[in-house]
């Protein structure tokens, strides 16, 4: 079951030697799990879930993506997925039926409720039990199989969702996203300190929509707040991992379904995975 040798609360944890606290092991083959989080939408959390997945399926890790954000789901679209379906099977001679993750054109899995409903814009208007419970089997009954990185996309703020990622799935590190404004920086710091009292294992922020930069001269210019990003990070209590650029042509691929590529191809995004690999140790 759960190898607690893996998971980012050991030693931090009540159960001790007793066994795992939480609900569910690493399913199948899953190394380490890592939960994607900001307090606040918009700020661009799927973003960089996206990123960091990318990154990471290029260093030649295999990488899932759990999309938690259930009723604002955006994985499949961030991968130009959002035309295909899950498939569920059953395995010869088992009851179980499993749900077999889509796979990008990187080879990266994705399991998001947008892949299981027939309309992607089809609403879920469910409450928050219904909702939770369609995220635990989400990631219970994955065929996951071999995953070096799973990534869960949070649904912003403190709720429900996740609440259970954070006491039911052995999560090894949490990475934070926020942007460069006091009033979200006061929101984001609601999910740090929900975090930590829930004994997750923050490893820092990354800063999205940081800077632009001039097309002429390359001047990077911070048009949301004049304090650097550290300061931004030194609020949060966090190390930084990372400072993402407002960039219209990373929209633009998103727009037309080629996101993946483009981060794959932009060595921009590289310096994320050296300080994420750095903090997760
Ligand atoms: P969240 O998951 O926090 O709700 P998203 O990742 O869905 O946020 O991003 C919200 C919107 O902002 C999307 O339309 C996305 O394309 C855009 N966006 C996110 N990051 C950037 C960026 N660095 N530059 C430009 N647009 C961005």
């Amino acid at each position: 079951m759960s190898n607690c040798d893996s998971c980012g609360s050991k030693g931090k944890c009540s159960s001790g030697e007793a066994g795992c606290s939480k609900a569910f092991p690493k399913y199948g083959n899953i190394k380490k799990i890592i939960g994607v989080i900001s307090g606040k939408g918009g700020v661009g959390k799927s973003t960089v879930t996206g990123i960091l997945a990318v990154q990471l399926q290029k260093a030649g890790y295999k990488v899932g993506i759990l999309d938690a954000d259930i009723t604002g789901p955006s994985m499949p679209r961030f991968f130009g997925i959002n035309e295909k379906r899950a498939q569920i099977i059953q395995a010869e001679g088992q009851e179980e039926f499993k749900f077999v993750p889509v796979q990008t054109e990187l080879g990266i899995k994705v399991m998001s409720l947008n892949l299981l409903i027939e309309n992607e814009d089809e609403p879920v208007i469910w409450r928050g039990p219904v909702i939770t419970g369609v995220l635990e089997q989400m990631y219970r009954d994955a065929a996951w199989e071999e995953i070096d990185y799973l990534l869960i996309d949070m649904p912003p703020g403190t709720g429900d969702v996740a609440l259970t990622v954070m006491q039911k799935i052995p999560v090894d590190g949490m990475v934070v996203v926020s942007t460069p404004q006091d009033m979200v920086s006061m929101i984001v710091k609601k999910v740090v300190i929900m975090a930590e009292k829930m004994k997750a294992n923050v490893l820092g922020v990354v800063e999205n929509m940081s800077y632009v930069k001039c097309g002429k001269c390359g001047e990077k210019m911070r048009v949301f707040s004049k304090k650097s990003a550290e300061e931004q990070a030194q609020y949060l209590g966090l190390p930084l991992l990372a400072e993402m650029p407002i960039n219209l042509d990373l929209v633009e691929s998103l727009e037309n379904g080629s996101a993946e590529q483009y981060v794959n191809d932009n060595p921009e995004y590289e310096s994320l995975i050296n300080s994420f690999m750095k903090q997760l140790g």
